[in-house]
């Protein structure tokens, strides 16, 4: 079962993966895994540990996903298809620390672990409510979800997606991975705005397309066919909207999967045994990815703590060591695009568990952030939440250091994103807070994604000519200077033709989702 973050509504988990959000606007969000509440009964953190990912990855996901268990073997059966290392997530040790890379997939960037199952479930789903209308997929990205997400939903019959990404805020290499998308179903729209701009859309397009069905008034209830409460009309044709984002349970539940991969390999690597608590870097954005290691900690995993890492956009660095999340503030463009996001959706779960899921204090400060742009958390819940998260942030500069040194000292080299992470724990181990745990870092993307800024990085001299180089061939100089080569799904956009060129308003996201 399956509740809103913001009301008892309650819904089956095939249900929510096809609603993707709730019609009040809340996440769906467990309530068996509320601190205290019991946990999912049956489920054994320890008896995961050893074997391979498809397998661990079944017994995970059919804990959480009870409903498409009797699947869930052909599900998982895509990870060895899709992805080029054996181990699916491998870990490395970089220095005195642990690097999870979660970018061997099609896409070059963590959001393939999820991406490659979402389309699965939601077809099944789609399937076992006998439902005929075409599910629409309406994503918003900060650079890497959206060519995950239309790899993950080309050509799925049933389906159709249309993706919104920040013109001019995405890398030169995302923005080529999206334009050049093929696929009879695909829809990629640049918005002139930033990432908020793009997901505050969505959001509303969900909003819009619920008030345009009669009767989809929330009522607190779902007795109709799943999604029901999210169909647009137009021209008597109906849509029914899901979400690829990390607002999706089914984008979520995936990644809870490689934090018990991450701590079995270590048990392999004999560095702890079964208990032993493990910390883990995450470079947090819209705050899916760490959240995942959350419900790990919910599931039994001996989690320690969970350091959440921010670039120069620090509005969770800030919120989680004051309680007051306020982003009031400019938005920064940052050499880690992916993680400028100033409206962090799944924080919105973690003050659901950590309020012993008080819906009505999360609607509060959901509304609050809504209209005046800040909220702030106080009491239990807050020590709840700083109880188990450490936090910091990383500059620009600091990135670019950091990135330089991963080369220089360990030959490993890093993308920006992961850069971010690695500065923010070397701050983390100084701090009182460290109590020695093995750490691992969560590697969330190729550096062949962001060949311009982790070039700059590793070479001394900034080369002149770099400046006039498209990103093919930096990634091409990135491949020679490292001896590591450039992934192929990158290397081969080059010769690929733009098939998308729309840029359109912020204001005219709902209509461009609700058109068919
Ligand atoms: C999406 C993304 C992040 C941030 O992950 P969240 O789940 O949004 O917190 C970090 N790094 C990379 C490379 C990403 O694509």
């Amino acid at each position: 079962m399956y509740q809103s973050t913001r009301s008892n509504y309650t819904v089956s988990d095939t249900e929510a993966v096809l609603m993707g959000i709730a019609p009040d606007g809340g996440l769906f969000a467990d309530p068996a895994l509320i601190p205290g509440k019991g946990g999912l009964s049956g489920f054994r953190a320890e008896s995961c540990m050893g074997l391979p990912y498809t397998e661990m990855a079944e017994r995970i996901m059919a804990a959480l996903l009870p409903g498409f268990s009797g699947e869930m073997a052909e599900i998982t059966a895509v990870y060895p298809k899709k992805f080029s290392s054996e181990k699916i997530t491998p870990l490395t040790k970089v220095g005195s620390s642990y690097a999870l890379e979660l970018y061997h997939g099609p896409t070059s960037a963590f959001k393939d672990v999820a991406l490659s199952v979402l389309p699965l479930f939601i077809t099944k789903a789609r399937a076992a409510a006998g439902i005929s209308e075409t599910i629409s997929i309406l994503t918003a990205t900060s650079g890497d979800t959206g060519k995950a997400a239309l790899e993950g939903f080309h050509d799925v019959e049933g389906t159709d997606i249309t993706v919104f990404f920040p013109d001019g805020g995405v890398s030169a290499m995302q923005k080529a991975q999206m334009v050049t998308q093929e696929g009879a179903n695909v829809r990629v729209c640049a918005v002139r705005g930033n990432f908020d701009d793009c997901q505050r859309g969505v959001k509303e397009a969900f909003a819009a397309a619920g008030r345009q069905t009669p009767g989809a008034q929330n009522d607190g209830k779902c007795t109709g066919i799943p999604g029901g409460k999210n169909e647009a009309g137009v021209s008597g044709k109906t849509k029914r909207l899901s979400s690829a984002n990390s607002i999706n349970i089914g984008r979520l539940v995936p990644q809870v999967v490689y934090y018990f991969s991450a701590y079995s390999q270590l048990i392999d690597c004999g560095e702890i045994r079964f208990g032993d608590p493990v910390d883990f870097a995450v470079p947090t954005g819209n705050f899916g990815d760490i959240l995942a290691g959350y419900i790990a900690l919910q599931l039994g995993l001996p989690v320690g703590r969970l350091i959440c890492a921010a670039n120069s956009n620090n509005v969770l660095a800030d919120f989680i060591s004051t309680g007051v999340y306020d982003r009031r503030r400019p938005f920064l463009k940052t050499v880690s695009p992916s993680m400028d996001i100033l409206v962090s959706s799944n924080l919105e779960r973690l003050l659901f568990y950590a309020s012993e899921g008080d819906t009505q204090l999360v609607s509060q400060l959901m509304t609050e952030l809504n209209t005046n742009g800040v909220y702030t958390l106080t009491g239990k819940s807050l020590e709840n939440i700083q109880r188990l998260f450490s936090t910091g942030s990383c500059s620009e500069e600091e990135t670019d250091e950091t990135i330089r040194e991963l080369w220089n000292r360990f030959g490993w080299l890093s993308d920006t994103h992961t850069a971010v992470a690695f500065n923010v724990l070397e701050k983390y181990k100084k701090s009182a807070e460290y109590t020695g745990n093995p750490c691992v870092v969560l590697s969330t993307a190729s550096p062949f994604k962001f060949p311009a800024a982790v070039l700059s990085a590793i070479t001394d001299a900034k080369d002149p000519s770099f400046g006039s180089m498209d990103d093919f061939s930096l990634a091409e100089k990135l491949s020679e200077l490292s001896g590591i080569p450039v992934p192929a799904n990158l290397a081969g956009l080059k010769s690929k033709p733009v098939l998308h060129t729309d840029v359109i308003d912020p204001d005219d996201i709902i209509g461009y989702s609700l058109k068919i």
